[in-house]
């Protein structure tokens, strides 16, 4: 029996890893070790600018410092106890998070699909009978079976069946598609107000009110998965406010807890009393920890004007690369949304992030040709310039498919 040491080298890591990890994920051939802000080195101490930190968990950067500290504090006091007690944390945490968002009530969990799960779950339980859900074509929910099929992307489907009966699918954005589906058995309609893996990809104006209207008038529940575009993402705390559309319930994880696990769901009070006792649980939701994460991560936020300068590096990232499209037909469009940014190309983008890495800046690629980026909303511009410089330099010696 060996038992774990100092950080190996990158080539042992990836050999552990073939013996004793399933191979569930592609993983880069790069063992890191430790991370600062926007910046992560491996093991052989290469440095990195991480303009994808922890897939969008991250949003404060590596080891935000007053986040550690919270944690440090709180793993010295209380790990965990369960939800069978109070913990003043959790109500600290679930009240801040209310008073941010639309006055709603929380339950934690510990994910994203966790909280789309008892999203469902509430879903159906306050419909009472009532239980089609309807969702959108390329949007991202989890990996759960329910919420995996809520995501309409036959590709996370396969070899899977049978999925969860009750969802139906309408292409994002259009309205009058997802105003076909409702019947009498329909309860909810789960959406992402942007959509994240499926290619941050903004909504048509109007489609959101129109969600809205569509659910005041048949009495269904509108749930926004905002696991990927809340907790200040967008330049918002969330991103329904930004299209001034609210929701009943709604879902949050990711950089929830400034890269902590943790998942939240959020509900007007009249419907999250739809969760009684028995009902739902979550073993380790809202632990002190998580919540002491949660805490100091919305408190930085605040604190250092960060939804402002998420709005301001985000309109530094689309004059760079609006830029670029002018002058490189290799990039069909730029979305931006805050510090949640897409370069659609028109070619695969597997080769730019490989380039990106090999010149030691980290990006992601998701939906086949958009390049991802959901930078730290406290890198700095200097770290943004040299980034996108990378990144430009990249896309424009692509070669032609
Ligand atoms: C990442 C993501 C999820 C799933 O979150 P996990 O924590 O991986 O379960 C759900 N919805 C959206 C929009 C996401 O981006």
């Amino acid at each position: 029996m060996t038992t774990a040491t100092a950080s190996l080298s990158s080539p042992d890591t990836v050999e552990l890893f073939k013996k004793y990890v399933i191979g569930n994920y592609n993983r880069y051939p790069v063992n890191l070790v430790r991370g600062e802000g926007s910046l992560v080195w491996d093991a052989e101490g290469n440095r990195y600018l991480d303009f994808f930190p922890g897939w969008g968990c991250n949003l404060l950067g590596h080891c935000p410092p007053h986040v550690v500290q919270a944690v440090q504090e709180q793993v010295a006091t209380l790990i965990h106890v369960p939800n069978t007690w109070h913990m003043d944390v959790q109500g600290q945490w679930a009240q801040m998070l209310s008073e941010r968002s639309f006055g709603g009530q929380a339950f934690f969990c510990n994910s994203g699909a966790e909280a789309n799960e008892a999203a469902i779950k509430l879903a159906r339980l306050h419909g009472q009978g009532k239980y089609k859900i309807i969702t959108f074509t390329g949007g991202f929910h989890g990996r759960t079976l329910g919420a995996l099929t809520a995501t309409a992307q036959p590709k996370y489907h396969e070899g899977l069946g049978p999925l969860v009966a009750g969802f139906l699918y309408a292409p994002y954005g259009d309205l009058g598609a997802a105003t076909k589906l409702v019947d009498d058995e329909t309860c909810a309609i789960l959406v992402e107000p942007i959509q994240g893996e499926g290619g941050v990809q903004i909504p048509p104006a109007g489609f959101l009110a129109g969600l809205r209207k569509l659910c005041d008038k048949h009495g269904l529940l509108l749930m926004f998965d905002e696991v990927q575009t809340g907790c200040g993402r967008t330049g918002h705390w969330f991103a329904y406010q930004k299209f001034g559309v609210e929701p009943d319930v709604m879902t949050l994880a990711k950089a929830l807890c400034g890269g902590i696990a943790g998942g939240a769901l959020l509900a007007r009070p009249d419907v999250g009393k739809s969760l009684r006792p028995g009902m739902h649980a979550a073993t380790f939701g809202g632990n002190p920890i998580a919540a002491r994460a949660g805490i100091a991560t919305l408190e930085v936020i605040e604190r250092e004007g960060l939804l402002e300068q998420a709005k301001l590096l985000g309109e530094r990232f689309a004059k760079k690369f609006k830029g670029l499209q002018a002058e490189c037909d290799l990039i069909r469009e730029v979305r931006v949304a805050g510090v949640m940014i897409g370069i659609e190309l028109a070619v695969d983008g597997a080769a730019v992030v490989k380039d990106c890495l090999s010149r030691k800046l980290l990006v992601n690629c998701t939906h086949g040709n958009v390049i991802r980026l959901l930078p730290a909303m406290n890198l700095t511009e200097e770290q943004a310039d040299e980034g996108c410089e990378i990144l430009a330099d990249v896309i424009r010696t692509l070669p032609r498919g």
